[in-house]
């Protein structure tokens, strides 16, 4: 279900729609929610590890699954890999357009086309009239690195070069909107407007400033990505910054988080991105957890990602649950949890929509934890409960009494013993 901020109004685009009632069919642009893609890492032709892959994009929430397809070998593998998957599927082409006319022969549900590295006109046009014929949408994807400039194209470069001159980029965004508009004129010669667009940089200044130009100019829904971002570490901060900004501002339609690592986590980061914005319905657990400082007396790391790794497992309604340090700001910080537990000296008490449920040794937290997370789940899935409605104030609980930090201990800096233990 697409959820709307009311802080983004959403640029208005065509729309195009990939995939089939086996599929189920993503809508790209206009009112459809943005879509989070992703692309396989292993190698196309290789069906059983390919279909693996897939699935487990697809099992991780990508709307939309990409395939490169370098070879003949890996376009005849497309009709058993569509065969055993569930998620629409793009081929991925560049240099070689007849394998843009293999695959969709074999009934994929997208092509990508790099305008960089097929640029015969006869070619492309061959494209256009087989995805034409079957109903297949394209997107035109421009990279920053691989687009080469045309000596035709020298005038329109030094127009759009004039008109960005202060841009320090400028040359660069001119280059790539010539490339499209280039582009597009062989596309709308022949009547034919399901199309995406994609105009990738590794700057994500200059990703921000091309997709927002080209917003501007062309009513096409627009695929966001930074190409080359990078690992996770560094990636998702240089993605997450352009892709933010520019989904914040409505501008952006389906989207890619490009990572050189397992391409779940591009899933994964693209759907909480989202999901942060208010712009997709969040699927499962969203966690709070305090930073921790100088006052945790449990081991807080490994509790957090426990708890992650446990909601991921079973939680599938979107409740909030609170993993707080301390009482000291724990309460103020877990304001609206569904289920939240403060520790103390190496114990926690746990509470269920402002309500103490249990007052439990650091052993026994994750597993408690669970167990009310799964029964409040259970109580919303009944209809016996609703999400993010508190019974009750949290009331902090007492740290020196009922979480164990001793009095003495607390005057001393030290914590020695656990001084109570019961509910
Ligand atoms: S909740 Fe407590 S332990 Fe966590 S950061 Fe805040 S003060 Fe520190």
């Amino acid at each position: 279900m697409p959820v709307q901020s009311h802080a983004m109004d959403r640029r208005k685009t065509r729309q195009i729609s990939v995939g089939n009632d086996r599929t189920g069919v993503i809508r790209i642009g206009g009112d459809a929610e943005v879509s989070v893609q992703t692309m396989t890492s292993g190698s196309t032709c290789e069906i059983d590890s390919c279909v693996a892959e897939i699935n487990r994009l697809a099992a991780a929430g990508a709307d939309i699954v990409r395939v490169a397809v370098p070879k003949r070998a890996d376009t005849e593998a497309l009709p058993e890999i569509l065969n055993q998957t569930r998620v629409p599927i793009v081929a991925d082409v560049h240099f070689h357009f007849q394998r843009a006319l293999e695959a969709v022969e074999a009934g994929v549900h997208k092509i990508r086309l790099n305008p960089g590295n097929i640029a015969d006109g006869d070619q492309v046009n061959s494209v256009i009239d087989a995805c034409s014929e079957r109903g297949i949408p394209i997107r035109i994807g421009v990279n920053e690195g691989s687009i080469i400039e045309r000596r035709d194209k020298k005038q329109r470069m030094e127009e759009l070069g004039k008109f960005f001159a202060d841009h320090r980029q400028g040359h660069l965004m001119a280059l790539m909107i010539t490339k499209l508009e280039e582009y597009l004129e062989l596309f709308e010669a022949r009547n034919f407007h399901d199309i995406c667009i994609s105009a990738k940089s590794m700057d994500a200044r200059l990703a921000i400033d091309t997709y927002r130009e080209i917003s501007k100019r062309f009513d096409y829904p627009l695929h966001l990505g930074v190409t080359h971002a990078g690992p996770r570490e560094t990636g998702a901060i240089r993605s997450i910054v352009a892709l933010g900004t520019l989904l914040a501002q409505g501008v952006g339609d389906t989207l890619r988080i490009s990572y050189a690592s397992d391409p779940v986590f591009e899933v994964d980061d693209g759907l909480e991105m989202l999901w942060s914005l208010g712009l997709r319905e969040r699927r499962g657990a969203e966690l709070i957890a305090c930073p921790t400082c100088g006052r945790i007396q449990v081991d807080l790391f490994r509790l957090v990602q426990d708890v992650r790794d446990k909601l991921a497992e079973h939680i599938t309604v979107p409740m909030k649950v609170a993993v707080m340090g301390c009482v000291v700001n724990g309460p103020g910080e877990a304001e609206g949890a569904d289920v939240a537990v403060f520790a103390g000296d190496r114990r926690g008490i746990i509470y269920v929509q402002g309500q103490r449920v249990a007052n439990v040794p650091e052993e026994e937290i994750l597993d408690r934890l669970l167990q009310e997370c799964r029964a409040f789940q259970d109580r919303v899935n009944a209809g016996e409960a609703r999400l993010g409605e508190k019974a009750v104030d949290i009331l902090p609980p007492d740290p020196i009494g009922e979480l164990g930090s001793g009095f003495d201990s607390i005057a001393r800096g030290a914590v020695e013993q656990i001084s109570v233990g019961k509910t």
